[in-house]
């Protein structure tokens, strides 16, 4: 079995359960508790939290658990404009529904406006509308992602963060696939609210954060006691938390080896695919090496008649994620790729990697792909693109 679907969730590191499994067996206090065990608890909590805000270059009281990225996201959109009371926001038409659609809810009930950045046919964003929208509506609030989790594609946040501060915008930026996977120093990034998700990098499912920046205070969305300085109600999931902790530093430790051991496969699939097939149509800029992520890598295959290739592939062993636009075989498309533009005649897949991922197992998945477009379907591909 061959898993190229890291971009969803990765596997657990075997380190990050066992850092794990005490806070699931004997130490099982409430943070809350002021007796010894709960003491014990609140340690494992503060000292993940210290872990997370020294990696970041943040402070401790800047970093907010929450049960991961689109709880953290909504935290952030909802604070914005309940506590913030902000009623512009800015964002591309490529984020994460986590965003796109709490920003469409609080549009249709609360009176907020939202303009769109364009972006173009390879999923680059305008940064000159942006600031073309910014000139017209100063102190805006503008949520732009880091890494594009479908496409692969990166985001200037840096340039993006000074953008914004020029015109005193709020920065809200959704670094979910690039947290673990690249530096992100925030004593030199101007944003005001990032958020992680454990799962993406080896960690546990249900536990991320927001990072808020100090000069904001917001109002909760989940209210009760006093956990997270009473922004995020409910007693904490210290295990998870501490997976958290566990798995990004693991990830920090190695990022610059395992950067280029990704690079290394998704290069190596690129080419063995091009020697296979032609021409490809790859997604986004996800053939871009310094525009893109190593970890993905999105390519148009041609439709196979009534069968999904991510199904065919599925019966080989190969787990891989479709992300397609619109069609007849997928009923809700990805919205990313419609806004490419992509070519409905072409069935979208997306690879994504992690560390355990090896060149043979891309070597398996050329075979099967050559296996499955014979010699006549892919001169057929090579003239359908
Ligand atoms: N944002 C992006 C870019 C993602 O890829 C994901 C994961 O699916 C999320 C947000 C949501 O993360 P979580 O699974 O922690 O809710």
């Amino acid at each position: 079995e061959i898993y190229f679907d890291n971009a969803a969730t990765t596997p657990l590191d075997s380190q990050v359960l066992e850092a794990m499994l005490p806070y699931l067996g004997k130490h099982h206090g409430n943070p809350s508790s002021t007796h010894q065990y709960g003491r014990r608890a609140k340690d494992a909590v503060e000292s993940a939290r210290n872990t997370i805000a020294t990696l970041l270059h943040a402070s401790p009281e800047e970093i907010f658990f929450t049960s991961g990225a689109t709880e953290a996201n909504n935290l952030a959109l909802a604070g914005s404009i309940h506590t913030l009371r902000f009623r512009h926001f800015i964002t591309s038409p490529l984020e994460h529904d986590s965003v796109l659609k709490s920003l469409d809810f609080y549009r249709k009930n609360y009176q907020i406006r939202v303009s769109l950045v364009e972006t173009d046919a390879w999923g680059r964003v305008n940064l000159g509308h942006l600031q073309y929208l910014l000139q017209k509506n100063p102190a805006s609030f503008v949520s732009l992602m880091h890494g594009n989790n479908e496409i692969g594609n990166l985001n200037e946040i840096e340039e993006i963060g000074n953008i914004c501060r020029t015109y005193k915008a709020v920065f809200h930026s959704d670094t979910v696939q690039t947290l673990g996977k690249r530096q992100l120093n925030l004593s030199k990034v101007p944003v005001h609210f990032l958020v992680g998700s454990a799962h993406k990098f080896h960690g546990p499912k249900g536990i991320g954060f927001l990072y808020v920046n100090k000069q904001i205070h917001l109002q909760p969305l989940i209210h009760g006691g006093s956990q997270e300085k009473s922004l995020r109600a409910g007693t904490e999931n210290v295990a998870g938390i501490v997976g958290l902790s566990t798995a990004l530093s693991l990830a920090y430790e190695n990022l610059d080896d395992t950067q280029k051991y990704l690079q290394k496969l998704k290069g190596y699939l690129i080419r063995r695919l091009k020697e296979v097939f032609p021409q490809l149509t790859f997604n986004g800029d996800s053939d871009q090496q310094d525009k893109s992520l190593p970890s993905i890598v999105n390519i148009g295959f041609p439709a196979l008649g009534d069968r999904a290739l991510v199904d065919i592939l599925n019966e080989k062993g190969i787990y891989v994620s479709g992300g397609s636009a619109c069609s007849n075989l997928v009923e809700h498309g990805s919205h990313v790729l419609r806004q490419l533009g992509r070519n409905l005649e072409l069935e979208n897949i997306r690879f994504s990697f992690s560390k355990y991922n090896t060149l043979a197992e891309v070597d398996y998945l050329v075979k099967v792909l050559s296996n499955i477009y014979e010699p006549q379907n892919v001169l057929q591909y090579a003239g359908a693109v």
